[in-house]
C-alpha cells in the first residue's frame, strides 16, 4: 500500500524523523486556517500517489493569504497524471540550502536490504541514476545485522553530503531505517532530505510503501486505507476478507483461485456478456465463505445472474455443494445462480444440488455451458 506524502510524514514523526509542521485541508478555507497555525510562507502540496507533482504545478510556496487563497484553490481539482487533487497538504516553507536523497528498499536480488544516498536530490532518481550514476552512493545492509552507525556514516560520507551534517545524517539513516523495518515497508523516499539554511536536515517530501503482507499485525493501517476505495463492494468484501474486485457488468462471479476466476471473467465476456466482478474464493469454500461472497455479489445492484465456478482440486464439490444450498438459507438472492462444479466428488456435488434445482438454482457440467446460461439469465432478466 502507497501511502499519501502527509501519511508517509506522519509515518516518519512516529520514528523522530524531522519534518515540517503542517496540516491536511479539502477546502480552501481548512488550507487558510492550516496555514495560519502553521504560519507564513507556506508550500501548498498536492496529495496525489504519484512524484513530480512539483513539476505538474501541484507545489507551490505561497507568502500570504491571498497567495494561497489563490493556489489552493487552482491545485485543488487538478490533474495530475490521472489522478485528481481532492486533499492537501500544508506546511510551513523551509528554507533551501541543499537537495539530498535518501532512500531504503528491498534489493531482491541481492536478498539484503538496499540504501541510497545522494547529494543531488530534489530530481527524479531515475534521472540521476541515468545522467550521474557515481553520485548515487550505495549500501546493502543485512537484515540480520541491521544498519550499523559505521556503515551510515560512511554511505553519507561517500554521498558527498556536507560535511558539517555528517553525524546529523547518519542519525537520520538510522531512523529512516528502523521506520523501513519496524515499521514494515519496503520502501521508504526522503526526496529531497534538505540542508536547512541553518544547517539541519529535514524530510520535505516523504514516499512510503507499507508491506501489506505486513498488514495482519497493523490494525492501524486500516485508518490509512480509508477512501483508497469508494466502491462500497470492495469496502464490504475487504471486511469480509474476500479477494474482490468490482467491475461494472452485469454477471456476478465467484470461483476458486485467482487464475479460473480470470478465465471466468473471460469466459463470460467470451460468450457475450459482461462480468460484474472478479471474487476468488481461495481454498475454503465452505457455507461461511459463500455466504461471505453471495452478500457482497447480492448488494451489487448491477448484478442480474449469478456464476458459481468451482473446480475441486484439494476442496472437495460435495462440501462445496452443502456450502452452498446452506449459504442460499441464509442470503435471499435477488437473482437466479448457475453452478458449475468439477473435480473431487463433483457426482457427489451433483446429487446434492439436484433435489434443489430450480429457475433460481442451475447447474451446469461445463464451464461454457454454465457461463452461457449465466450470461443468458442475465441478459432475460434485463
Ligand atoms: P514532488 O515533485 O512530487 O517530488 O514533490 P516535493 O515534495 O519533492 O516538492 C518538489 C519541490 O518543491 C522540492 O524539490 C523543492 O524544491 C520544492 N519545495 C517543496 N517544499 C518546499 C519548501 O518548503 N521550501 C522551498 N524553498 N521549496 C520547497
Ligand atoms: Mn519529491
Amino acid at each position: 500500500m502507497d501511502l499519501f506524502e502527509y501519511q508517509g510524514k506522519q509515518y516518519f514523526a512516529r520514528f523522530g524523523i524531522p519534518t515540517s509542521l503542517g496540516g491536511v485541508a479539502s477546502s480552501v478555507e481548512e488550507a487558510l486556517r492550516v496555514a495560519g497555525e502553521v504560519g507564513y510562507p507556506a508550500v501548498v502540496k498536492a496529495q496525489v500517489k504519484v512524484g513530480g507533482r512539483g513539476k505538474a504545478g501541484g507545489v507551490k510556496i505561497v507568502s500570504d493569504a491571498d497567495e494561497l487563497r489563490e493556489q489552493a484553490d487552482a491545485i485543488l481539482g487538478m490533474d495530475i497524471k490521472g489522478h485528481v487533487v481532492e486533499l492537501l497538504w500544508v506546511e510551513h516553507a523551509s528554507s533551501i540550502a541543499e537537495e539530498y536523497y535518501a532512500s531504503f528498499t528491498l534489493d531482491r536480488a541481492a536478498k539484503l536490504h538496499l540504501c541510497m544516498v545522494s547529494s543531488k536530490g530534489g530530481v527524479e532518481i531515475e534521472q540521476v541514476a541515468e545522467e550521474d550514476p557515481d553520485s548515487i552512493a550505495r549500501l546493502h545492509v543485512d537484515p540480520v545485522d541491521g544498519l550499523r552507525l559505521e556503515d551510515a556514516v560512511d554511505v553519507v560520507s561517500r554521498a558527498g553530503l556536507d560535511r558539517g551534517v555528517a553525524s546529523e545524517a547518519a542519525d537520520f539513516l538510522l531512523k529512516l531505517y528502523r521506520c523501513y523495518v519496524e515499521g514494515d515497508a519496503e520502501l521508504v523516499e526522503v526526496n529531497p532530505l534538505i540542508l536547512t539554511g541553518d544547517g539541519h536536515l529535514h524530510a520535505l517530501d516523504a514516499k512510503v510503501t507499507l508491506d501489506d503482507s505486513a498488514a495482519f499485525r497493523h490494525p492501524e493501517w486500516e485508518a490509512l486505507d480509508a477512501g483508497r476505495s469508494t466502491d462500497h463492494r470492495e469496502a464490504m468484501a475487504r471486511e469480509r476478507n474476500l479477494n474482490y474486485v468490482g467491475l461494472s457488468g452485469a454477471t456476478g462471479i465467484i470461483a476458486n483461485g485467482a487464475g479460473l476466476a480470470m478465465s471466468t471473467v473471460d469466459l463470460v465476456s467470451q460468450v457475450g456478456g459482461s462480468a460484474a466482478n472478479f471474487l476468488d474464493v481461495g481454498g475454503g469454500a465452505d457455507a461461511d465463505v459463500m455466504v461471505a461472497a453471495l452478500e457482497v455479489i447480492n448488494s451489487d445492484e448491477q448484478v442480474r445472474s449469478i456464476l458459481v465456478n468451482i473446480f475441486g482440486g484439494i476442496v472437495r464439490c460435495d462440501e462445496v455443494a452443502r456450502g452452498i444450498l446452506e449459504a442460499m438459507r441464509r442470503v435471499e438472492l435477488r437473482c437466479p445462480i448457475t453452478i458449475r462444479l468439477d473435480g473431487t466428488n463433483a457426482v457427489e456435488a451433483r446429487g446434492i444440488l439436484a433435489d434443489h434445482l430450480s429457475e433460481k438454482l442451475m447447474a451446469e457440467p461445463t464451464m461454457l455451458g454454465a457461463a452461457r446460461r449465466a450470461v443468458e439469465v442475465a441478459g432475460a432478466s434485463a
